[in-house]
């Protein structure tokens, strides 16, 4: 490759969710962007094989297979690794990382990334979550509030299509929402209770990503209206969800000005020392074994959280013994995650004449409650809940034959069954910690990341808060039956790890400013979860989307100044 083919106007480091959103915006505006992403390609339609199997032609009848899972006990933790949808998971044993305390990193490392696997939920964040630590005293302040980013939610928004309903609640701003599924009688019926008896709580129909009504551009995208298959992680033939994969990399591919590298592993960013200023980035190509350096004038790194705090990590000169642009000392750490431990199930008795027809992606979702306006608990922050309830056939006893054909054809339906997972806020500790292995490589010569995260007291107290909190509105709603428990499962199998390089005002407290540009290297953005300053309770990646097409309209502006 001559070395014209090396210099570009932009790298985007991954091409998942948030390089996804990059790659488009850049290419769009008319700048030469190389998209570097370290897995194969997967190609929209042609590269989901599974996509229309049916549940017997599996060979073992959706499990992965026990050597498989033996082999690879963190994956496997993760209640999307199945047989449908394995191949765009990371298996432990391909990509080994050193866990100081125990940590599940799921990954997906191909085209995409993981916006192939995740559940599409696409909740935006309020001032409520931008103005927590400042309020309550923990991490630094945000340099950014609602109305900042308000309107770049609506810009990605209607890109990708999100449905929803204008609930009217300010924990969970409205947004541009495409027609909402129903939620189901017994979904309805808790909804009832809750406002009802709990003033300040709200029971709403989950938004997500999925096209319930396509509009001109999600057509011009080629993507089609949601079948409701809900087979979604196999990848999505009618591009009915939002993927990098269905959307935004086809869409900068079209422009002409994207070059799509795969198999090109970053192991850094580089900087000059000679003319003090980052001018590209070193990646290990994994098909020829080469090291290749590529140049630009403006670098984004998306390589998803852990991965991006690697890479900055690894990224040393003499200006930046200690990783790109970590002046301040805090690159790798306040890593925070999501709290997913806790569930509480019951039962209910009633609406025995009705039963669901068909499938739904999405359930319901209770937005935060606990400490939103005033400190009512003694832990800090709180929780959102997921809640959905359904009647499944329980009167098969047959395992073959005739009576198991009739089973089937004349389902006997239990009663209801309800459930509802905890979705909890952790707070950013310097503690929480990632660090670069000091003697450790893995086979594309990086240093292995160390892992240094745990709960806290916090998470303890609010655990046992949700548990006490979602049992009592159960059994408000008549639900019988109730069960809670705690899996204790390690921080990680959340998929929402944030942090490492956060954002804040302060270039001595934090890596990146307001506009996700690093304070000491001004051509460098980070956009991923890596910048979250606090974490929030809400699903994260549409806060990335929208950080992402916000940065790039600031470094274009900037690009065209001559300031960077
Ligand atoms: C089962 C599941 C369910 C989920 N559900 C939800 C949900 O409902 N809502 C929600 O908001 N989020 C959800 N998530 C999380 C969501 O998928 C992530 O937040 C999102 O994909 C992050 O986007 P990203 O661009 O940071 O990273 P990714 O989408 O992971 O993309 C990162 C890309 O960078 C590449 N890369 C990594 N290192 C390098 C390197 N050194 N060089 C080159 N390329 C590199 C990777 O191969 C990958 O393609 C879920 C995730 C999973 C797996
Ligand atoms: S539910 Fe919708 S998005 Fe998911 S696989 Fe089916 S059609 Fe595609």
């Amino acid at each position: 490759m001559g070395d014209n083919n090396r210099n570009f106007d932009v790298i985007v480091i991954g091409s998942g969710i948030s390089g996804g959103w990059a790659a488009k915006e850049f290419c769009e505006k008319g700048l030469k962007t190389l998209v570097l992403e370290r897995g194969r390609d997967v190609r929209h339609g042609k590269d989901y094989p599974t996509t229309n199997m049916l549940p017997w032609e599996f060979e073992h009848r959706g499990q992965p297979p026990y050597e498989i899972q033996k082999d690879n006990p963190v994956v496997s933790r993760c209640y999307a690794f199945r047989e449908d949808a394995m191949h765009f998971f990371v298996k432990d044993k391909e990509h080994p990382y050193v866990q100081d305390k125990p940590f599940d990193w799921i990954r997906g490392y191909q085209v995409g990334g993981k916006s192939l696997l995740w559940a599409r939920q696409t909740q935006r964040w309020s001032d409520y979550d931008f103005e927590g630590p400042a309020r309550d005293g923990f991490a630094t302040d945000w340099p950014i509030r609602y109305k900042d980013i308000a309107p770049w939610y609506s810009y990605v928004e209607k890109f990708a299509g999100i449905s929803g309903n204008k609930d009217g609640i300010d924990t969970l701003p409205d947004g541009e929402f495409l027609p909402a599924l129903d939620l189901n009688c017994v979904e309805n019926h808790f909804k009832d209770v809750v406002s009802k008896n709990y003033p300040g709580r709200h029971v709403i129909y989950g938004r997500c990503a999925h096209l319930t009504q396509p509009q001109q551009i999600h057509l011009d995208q080629g993507r089609a209206q949601c079948q409701k298959r809900t087979l979604c992680q196999r990848g999505c033939p009618f591009g009915g969800y939002f993927s990098s994969n269905s959307s935004t990399i086809p869409w900068a591919e079209k422009t002409g000005n994207m070059t799509l590298r795969t198999n090109a592993v970053v192991q850094s960013v580089i900087y000059d020392d000679k003319k003090g200023k980052v001018t590209g980035v070193r990646i290990f190509d994994s098909n020829t074994k080469e090291t290749i350096e590529f140049y630009a004038r403006v670098i984004f790194v998306n390589a998803a959280a852990l991965n991006t705090n690697l890479i900055l990590l690894n990224s040393t000169s003499s200006r930046f013994e200690n990783g790109l642009g970590n002046d301040s000392g805090v690159l790798g750490k306040y890593v925070a995650f999501h709290n997913y431990r806790a569930r509480v199930s019951g039962v209910y008795e009633g609406f025995l004449d009705k039963k669901t027809d068909g499938r739904s992606h999405t359930s319901a979702y209770l937005p935060r409650f606990r400490n939103v306006k005033k400190q009512e608990t003694d832990f800090l922050r709180g929780y959102a809940a997921g809640f959905g309830g359904g009647r499944s056939n329980e009167g098969v006893n047959a395992q073959f034959g005739v009576d198991l054909k009739n089973g089937i054809d004349n389902p006997t339906l239990g009663p209801w069954r309800v459930g509802s997972h905890m979705m909890g806020e952790t707070i950013p500790k310097e503690s929480n910690t990632l660090t670069l292995d000091p003697v450790q490589k893995d086979e594309w010569g990086m240093p292995l990341l160390k892992i240094n995260i745990d709960y806290d007291d916090n998470d303890e107290k609010m655990v046992k808060d949700y548990l006490e909190q979602l049992s009592e509105m159960f059994a408000k709603a008549g639900f019988t039956d109730i069960k809670t428990s705690d899996s204790k499962q390690a921080p990680g199998l959340d998929i929402h790890e944030m942090g490492g390089v956060r954002m804040g005002n302060d270039p001595k407290t934090s890596v990146l400013n307001k506009w996700n540009q690093m304070h000491a290297c001004k051509n460098v953005f980070v956009t991923d979860g890596a910048c979250m300053t606090s974490t929030s309770t809400q699903n994260p990646s549409l806060t990335y989307m929208a950080f992402t097409a916000r940065a790039a309209d600031y470094a274009i502006q900037q690009m065209k100044k001559g300031e960077i």
